[in-house]
């Protein structure tokens, strides 16, 4: 193997509150490398003169990516190892990174996740929701009227849906969660890791009313986790599901009739009970 082909782009974990939380093996990796890349440099300056270490940074933000791409290209190049860091947590996830990681691995460059916090599976870890099945959603839209869109179409869902939010939104956020999904069981990561790391559990307006009471609870950084639609047995006419496929097919052209045909053999229940429902959603606009 030639030396351009040791070279490697490493995706380095690093905490999310916690340092402790960074693995022994990324600080032997941030000390290895030609060059870290980072989110933010003056914000990862401080991690690298915590672990005592000198390693020539460049920035690499949603603005640069594209840019930075070459530049960390002719490093590997040059057989140097580059490590690839953000401000918090997992590069990539609600962070930057994509741009840079898919050029490189469409140009045959080796790349090494180093893993670590990420502040969704941490949360998740601890809240005692499902978590056979969930669904990452990141940042909601700012705008209310998005986020709501954004909401209801996740409304039948049934595996867990989570959320990063910040503590300028939280309460709108919560609201419109309330509004769009309904009573849900729903946990809040607070600070994780951090000194007033704080799980709350509730509905998302018993949630509203607990930070009203103490504003406290409204700040820092948070993961929102939602638990799904009721799952619905084969057979017992699932009102959610059932309810998304009849309005889907009506809205497609279907008829009363052929939307109940198709509903009974995806969902199962009787032929008749579909076509009262349809008809009713129907006659409902
Ligand atoms: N890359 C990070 C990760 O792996 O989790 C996420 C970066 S994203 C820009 C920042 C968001 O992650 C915050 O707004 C918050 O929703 C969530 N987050 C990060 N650190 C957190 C913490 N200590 N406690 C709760 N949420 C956190």
């Amino acid at each position: 193997m030639s030396e351009q082909n040791l070279a490697v782009l490493y995706v380095v974990a690093t905490p999310i509150g916690n340092l402790q939380d960074l693995s022994p093996r990324a600080v032997a990796v941030l000390g290895e490398v030609s060059r870290v890349a980072a989110e933010d440099t003056r914000h990862t300056a401080r991690l690298l003169r915590y672990l005592g270490l000198q390693v020539p940074m460049l920035s690499l933000h949603e603005h640069n990516e594209a840019a930075r791409v070459e530049q960390i290209d002719a490093c590997l190049a040059a057989g140097e190892s580059v490590a690839l860091v953000s401000d918090a947590g997992t590069p990539l996830i609600s962070d930057p990174g994509f741009v840079l990681v898919r050029e490189l691995r469409d140009r045959g460059r080796r790349i090494v996740p180093i893993p670590g916090a990420c502040a969704l599976v941490a949360a998740l870890s601890a809240a005692g929701l499902p978590t056979d099945r969930f669904t990452f959603h990141g940042f909601l839209p700012a705008k209310s009227g998005a986020r709501r869109a954004q909401l209801e179409a996740l409304a039948a869902r049934t595996e867990t849906l989570v959320f990063y939010e910040s503590p300028h939104r939280i309460r709108d956020t919560l609201a419109d969660i309330g509004a769009a999904l309904g009573e849900r069981d729903l946990v809040l990561g607070r600070e994780l890791t951090k000194t007033f790391e704080t799980f709350l559990q509730g509905s998302a307006l018993e949630l509203v009313a607990r930070m009203e009471d103490d504003p406290n609870q409204a700040r820092g950084e948070f993961v929102v986790m939602v638990a799904g639609a009721p799952r619905r047995e084969k057979g017992s006419g699932g009102e959610v599901e059932g309810e998304v496929l009849l309005a889907a097919l009506l809205a497609e052209g279907a008829g009363v009739k052929q939307a109940a045909g198709v509903a009974s053999r995806v969902l199962g229940g009787a032929r008749k009970a579909w076509y009262a429902r349809a008809q009713a959603l129907k006659d409902a606009g």
